[in-house]
């Protein structure tokens, strides 16, 4: 037997901020990040909050630490708040589901709401059970899994993305684009989250290049900030897979943006998965099959199978040249040297990755080091 089922109400549209004056507590802690106080953001979360108490903890950074989250757990344990709003891009969002899970655990405190208010489109961290969190010293980052970090509410307003600057849309949209390829080919993939996984895809197929050239277009920032969402639930359920087990594993050694390093490796990802060999329909995958179902629906389809894929990942890299984006880890600024001292570990973190288990090919150590070749240089995927 399977099962779908969506935990956190997702409110969307006009005044969706507007939800955040039903709330229960009392007392509310708002987690985010340094720009949504000094941008003014955050008011757009206090004001609805009334005469509620409220604390602000801003001192979240991008791949929030586990030094930070120790600090957040002892802050909500002090302030006993009835709700927690996490207001900001991922890092906020899995900052404050850490602390929660771990201030429950141990603080002995009441019932707390949590409310998700994403600034950015890209982890879908608003609907997960997933938090990702850095041990810098030893340079790993570890995907904390747990139903009990899914929001109560995820609250989707579009006018928070409009200040997102091109190169963050960029790399987070294509967070987004990964999240659904990787969650539709996934081996726990179903009907349910391939309808979501399909949307969210060909959604950010469709306006992710206007979103990044054009702060302006509030259409194209909305839908993808719904695509983002999308994209969430269909993962937390089919989970992810390759891409993001390496992904975990360079932005806990290297400072690339997760985005970015999952853009990067995203078109060897695809390659690698779809293992075609040769022009034999009957040796297809069936991950081959999938990619050239979402080329086919984006109108890349090429025809066949194997035309579908590589028009695929053509297309993600004609995208990623669009967007002004490394097509490599070299271009990231990361030292030839220093990317060869870190392979084996990166592709053994890789391999004990809790997402490498929904991943539709196996990968051995090896496979994973080729494909840290060829993401280092980048260029053409594509046979
Ligand atoms: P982020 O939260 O790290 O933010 C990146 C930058 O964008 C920050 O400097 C932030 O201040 C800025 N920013 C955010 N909103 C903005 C806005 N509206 N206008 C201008 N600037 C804004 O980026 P992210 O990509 O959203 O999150 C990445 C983190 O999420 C990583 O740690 C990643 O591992 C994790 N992640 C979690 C999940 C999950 O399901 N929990 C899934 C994927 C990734």
């Amino acid at each position: 037997m399977e099962e779908f089922n969506i935990k956190t109400s997702v409110r969307f549209g006009k005044d969706a901020l507007s939800c955040l004056g039903e709330i229960h507590a009392d007392k509310v802690f708002i987690v985010t990040d340094p720009y949504m106080v000094e941008s003014g953001m955050v008011n757009q979360v206090t004001e609805p909050l009334q005469d509620r108490k409220y604390k602000v903890f801003s001192k979240v950074v991008p791949d929030p630490p586990l030094e930070l989250v120790v600090e957040g757990v002892k802050e909500v344990i002090a302030f006993r708040p009835g709700a927690v709003i996490a207001l900001g891009g991922g890092s906020a969002i899995d900052e404050a589901k850490a602390v929660m899970l771990f201030a429950r655990q141990i603080g002995n405190l009441p019932e707390m709401e949590f409310i998700a208010v994403p600034t950015t489109s890209g982890t879908g961290s608003e609907v997960t059970s997933f938090a990702v969190i850095t041990d810098k010293e030893k340079g790993v980052k570890y995907p904390l899994i747990d139903k009990g970090l899914l929001p109560d509410v995820a609250v989707l307003d579009s006018n928070l993305v409009k200040s997102l600057p091109p190169a963050i849309v960029a790399d987070t949209g294509m967070d987004v684009l990964t999240h659904a390829l990787e969650a539709y080919v996934s081996t726990s993939a179903n009907a349910f989250t391939d309808a979501l996984a399909e949307k969210a895809a060909l959604t950010v197929l469709k306006y992710l290049i206007r979103s990044n050239q054009n702060m302006e277009d509030s259409e194209a920032r909305e839908q993808m900030h719904v695509a983002s969402c999308m994209a969430g639930l269909a993962f937390d359920r089919a989970s992810l897979g390759l891409n993001h087990a390496i992904a975990h594993n360079i932005g806990g050694k290297f400072k690339v943006p997760h985005g970015r390093a999952n853009a990067v490796l995203l078109p060897f990802v695809v390659e690698f998965n779809a293992d075609i060999q040769g022009y034999n329909p009957k040796e297809y995958t069936k991950a081959a099959k999938k990619y050239a179902a979402i080329a086919g629906l984006a109108g890349l389809s090429g025809g066949t199978v194997r035309m579908g894929v590589k028009n695929l990942v053509r297309e993600i890299q004609k995208m990623q040249e669009m967007m002004h984006m490394p097509a490599g880890f070299k271009e990231c600024g990361i030292s030839q040297e220093e990317f060869r001292m870190q392979s084996d570990a990166i592709a053994r973190g890789a391999l004990a990755d809790n997402c490498m288990k929904t991943n539709p090919r196996p990968a051995s150590e090896q496979d994973i080091s080729e494909i840290l070749k060829k993401a280092y240089n980048g260029g053409q995927a594509s046979r």
